[in-house]
């Protein structure tokens, strides 16, 4: 493999930390970020941490005109040991490729790019808070950066790493929310970029949920965007239900994103021997099964938010409410075990956690 060490050049003066109960999402980044270039035919090159800054970027990059951009979300967890590490990288890393497939943006060496946050993490880990439920928010993107307005895959690329504090999700434990079933927009088709994590399916998403959060609902449970029919996502997480003692999860279509918490709690659902299923479900059928009283269970799943509850969901005008607007035990159980292992309080029986200790990326080389 060809040398890619990264460069690193230190800011003069660091900022201000923000105080662990007052941390927002996503409003304050730390003092360095990482970048690496893409040009033809050079490939990606100048790998580099610098600090924290504008970029300067032709008006005509393409990113600015027809969206060529894919994300990944995932974050960095402090220990009561005061170790800093990471929750499956290699899954986000694996999905920035899908993505950038998808979007026809060249592939990012996958080892190298865990090596980068890695090494950006373990530089800034002062900034991982420390409070209970907080941590530090890994944001890895790239945009099309050529200056041309002309439709075809940009020929430069920019790949970046920032990292913002945040702090816990849920004020008091996790706290079920209100879902409007959407029955107007779609976030996205089968056949589309669904599958991919790329800004515009944000876009996509926001007038449906601009018109719902007016009426007190947190999200929209966004349907198949052929029949309307089949329960695809909530907001931007991944969906489960509790019928009748199983589990079920819509199986993947080419519209639905596989979230690395999905993939988690499908495999802790398995290793506790709790049946769960992977197929399609109609807002007919959850309809029916709250009816019949066997709705027992509903939540999200993702990064953010680890699991969401969801506590009435209101289709066609009419609410349904979902374990008496309280957290199930499926839920509860998930959201505990999840947030044990991230932090290290308990057993990671998958090895899913992967410190970011220099011992760790030295390996991954
Ligand atoms: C990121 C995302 C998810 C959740 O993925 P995680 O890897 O679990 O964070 C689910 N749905 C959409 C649309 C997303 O963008």
């Amino acid at each position: 493999m060809e040398d890619r060490s990264i460069q690193v050049n230190l800011c003069t003066s660091r900022k201000e930390k923000p105080k662990s109960d007052e941390l927002q999402f996503g409003r304050t980044f730390t003092d360095h970020m990482f970048v690496m270039d893409y040009s033809e035919p050079a490939g990606w090159h100048d790998p580099r941490i610098v600090p924290y800054q504008k970029l300067e970027i032709d008006p005509s990059a393409m990113v600015f005109h027809y969206g060529q951009s894919v994300f990944e979300g995932l974050k960095a967890y402090k220990t009561s040991a005061g170790e800093p590490q990471l929750f499956r990288p290699e899954k986000n890393l694996k999905r920035i490729n899908h993505s950038n497939d998808r979007l026809c943006i060249p592939q990012i060496e996958e080892e190298f790019a865990l090596r980068a946050i890695q090494q950006l993490v373990e530089l800034e880990k002062d900034w991982i808070p420390e409070a209970k439920g907080t941590s530090l928010y890994i944001r890895p993107f790239v945009i099309s950066t050529e200056p041309y307005i002309g439709v075809a895959p940009s020929r430069h690329y920019k790949f970046m790493i920032i990292l913002s504090p945040v702090g816990q999700y849920y004020k008091e434990g996790i706290n079920p929310v209100k879902i409007a079933v959407e029955n107007q927009y779609v976030r996205t088709v089968r056949g589309g970029t669904g599958e991919a994590k790329t800004g515009g399916n944000y876009a996509a998403s926001l007038k449906a949920q601009e018109l719902v959060s007016d009426s007190g609902f947190a999200q929209v449970l966004w349907l198949d965007g052929v029949e309307k029919k089949y329960i695809e996502e909530v907001g931007s997480m991944n969906v489960f239900f509790k019928i009748d003692g199983e589990i079920v999860t819509p199986a993947l279509n080419g519209s639905i994103l596989e979230g690395v918490t999905r993939n988690s709690v499908i495999a802790l659902l398995n290793h506790w021997n709790i049946p769960v299923n992977e197929r399609r479900i109609s807002m007919e059928e959850l309809r029916q099964a709250h009816k019949d009283g066997l709705l027992e269970e509903a939540f999200g799943s993702g990064t953010a938010a680890v699991i969401s509850p969801i506590g009435q969901l209101t289709w066609e005008g009419e609410d349904m409410q979902v374990n008496n607007f309280t957290t199930g035990p499926v839920a509860k159980k998930l959201y505990d075990t999840l947030t044990g292992i991230q932090y290290g309080r308990v057993e990671d029986p998958f090895n899913w956690i992967v410190p970011v200790g220099s011992q760790v990326y030295s390996k991954a080389q």
